[in-house]
């Protein structure tokens, strides 16, 4: 059996205590096994990167940017590789493993452009011989707790950026597909980052705990689901430390009466049913405006979604996989049960499907349920699987309202060809990332990603100059150079601009 190790400075000593299985989900096996660090191992690695950061921050940052382009050189070198292996641990389809792995990738080529983003600023002689300047300062170690949806993208999103500003960071990933943080941490120290620059620890809530409390640990990033978000952030808070904190969703699809049906249909079952709907930027909701909008967008999309090919990941005609763990799979299929006693109607059920020869595998068929309302709990909560809910809206209104009070606020998005409708839906709707016709709105490496409400605790988002700002410190320098001493005694009072 294939034993998946922590990747720290000096090995990771005696064999592990407690280990946890890692399946393939297309097949049902156990792979490998992944090791469950605690305390005393996360030390070990604390300390190397305590003493290797402070050289690390005084690197020049035209070096430090060059690490990020070889890094970006080699997981591209090892693209294929990677995504066979996050697909195999995961379940998604290599096409989309590829895509995971090279939205991260793009965070890494923002990162590369450090030295022009740390420059800081200047203000000359903001009084009488007086100059003011800041700096941004690393905060020395930084940590990243990831799930396992994204297992190439999200450990890029917060390792491109804090390293590339100076930081030692210490990743522990999903226990469920660790294989690929390893593999890019291997990467990293081959592309030149100094021995605990990045190192990778693996464990559950011990491991978890032990960097909530580790006291050298000064800012830490997490993406999961919304209850260990908040756990998260209270703890590493309560500790003093900087707190990031990505939580679960419930994303809508608004659909108006104008919108260009054919081509939200497409979009909608690629944001459905892409990945299993393991996505947090997923659109599990649909909000067709209108009766007419609601009949023509389902004749549409059942046979789209009657032609969907589910199988496994490495099958290049599947167009999604299995979900990661067979207990996932018993819990999407119970909010769709849920979801019919709620008094949703089942239009396409995806209950104990098996594609032929999978029968291990753990498979949800795509699911389309018609008559769910804000009343029910299969709505109120995340389901993270291939299920479709609509919610039928009378008129705009009820619709922009329906994503502004569900407590996740992560993405939104609105389908339609009316600007004016486009424009007011994105400045009044209470979620953080809109998209306008666009299905799943994640920004651009160089912007920023963050929702709001239950889908994010803490302060400033992931990546782009946000990024930047959660993993470095500003220090501001105010200095007189007088050419003579300046007349007058002591002053007791506050000095001003005035
Ligand atoms: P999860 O919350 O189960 O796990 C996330 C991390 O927390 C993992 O590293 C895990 O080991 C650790 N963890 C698990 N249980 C813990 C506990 N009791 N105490 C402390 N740590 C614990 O999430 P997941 O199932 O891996 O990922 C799916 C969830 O992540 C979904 O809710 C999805 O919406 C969310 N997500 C959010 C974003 C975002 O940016 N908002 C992005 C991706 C995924």
């Amino acid at each position: 059996m294939r034993f998946i190790d922590h990747l720290v400075v000096g090995g990771s000593g005696n064999a592990p205590a407690r280990k946890s299985p890692v399946f393939n989900p297309s097949t049902g096996q156990i792979q490998a096994e992944v090791a469950l660090g605690d305390a005393a191992l996360l030390d070990r690695a604390v300390q190397a990167a305590l003493a290797v950061q402070p050289a690390w921050a005084a690197t020049n940052p035209q070096r430090r940017a060059r690490v990020m382009f070889e890094f970006k050189r080699l997981v591209e070198a090892n693209m294929q590789e990677l995504a066979e292996l996050l697909a195999c641990e995961h379940g998604k389809v290599v096409a989309d493993a590829k895509g995971d792995i090279q939205r991260g990738l793009e965070v890494v080529e923002f990162a590369c452009g450090i030295p022009h983003v740390l420059k800081g600023e200047f203000t000359n002689g903001a009084g009488p011989g007086i100059d003011v300047y800041s700096m941004r300062q690393p905060i020395g170690i930084g940590a990243g707790i990831t799930p396992f949806n994204f297992p190439g993208m999200i450990p890029m999103w917060m390792f491109g950026v804090a390293i590339a500003c100076g930081n030692a960071f210490i990743l522990k990933p999903s226990e469920r597909d660790p294989s690929v943080p390893v593999r890019l941490t291997q990467l990293m120290l081959e592309a030149g980052a100094p021995e605990g620059v990045l190192q990778c620890v693996h464990g559950d809530k011990e491991m978890v705990d032990a960097i909530l409390d580790h006291p050298a640990i000064g800012a830490i990033s997490f993406v999961g689901s919304s209850d260990i978000a908040n756990y998260v952030y209270q703890r590493g808070a309560a500790n003093g430390k900087r707190v990031q904190a990505m939580g679960g969703a419930k994303n809508h699809g608004i659909i108006m009466p104008d919108a260009d049906i054919d081509k939200a249909v497409v979009d909608l079952v690629g944001a459905a049913f892409g990945s299993a709907g393991e996505r947090c930027m997923a659109l599990p909701v649909v909000v067709p405006v209108g009766e007419g909008t609601a009949e023509k967008l389902i004749d549409k999309l059942l046979p789209e979604i009657h032609a969907l090919n589910v199988g496994t990941s490495l099958d290049p005609s599947s167009h999604y996989g299995p979900v990661v763990t067979s207990e996932h799979k018993a819990r999407v299929e119970s909010w769709i049960t849920k979801c019919e006693e709620e008094g949703g109607k089942i239009l396409v059920d995806g209950r104990n499907f098996t594609p032929q020869g999978l029968e291990g595998g753990f498979y949800v068929g795509p699911t389309l349920i018609d008559h769910v309302t804000p009343d029910m709990d299969s709505y109120h909560n995340e389901i993270f699987g291939p299920v479709l809910q609509i919610v039928r809206a009378p008129d705009f209104e009820t619709a922009l309202s329906l994503p502004s009070k569900h407590q996740y606020g992560n993405g939104v998005a609105i389908f339609t060809r009316n600007g004016h409708a486009a424009r007011e839906f994105a400045a009044r709707v209470n979620v953080g990332m809109v998209g306008i016709n666009v299905p799943i709105p994640v920004p651009v490496a160089y912007h920023t990603f963050g929702g709001w409400k239950r889908s994010a605790f803490g302060d400033t988002n992931q990546h782009g100059m946000e990024g930047v700002k959660f993993w470095t410190k500003i220090k501001t320098i105010t200095a007189r150079w007088p050419d003579s001493t300046p007349e007058g005694g002591n002053a007791f009072i506050i000095p001003t601009m005035g």
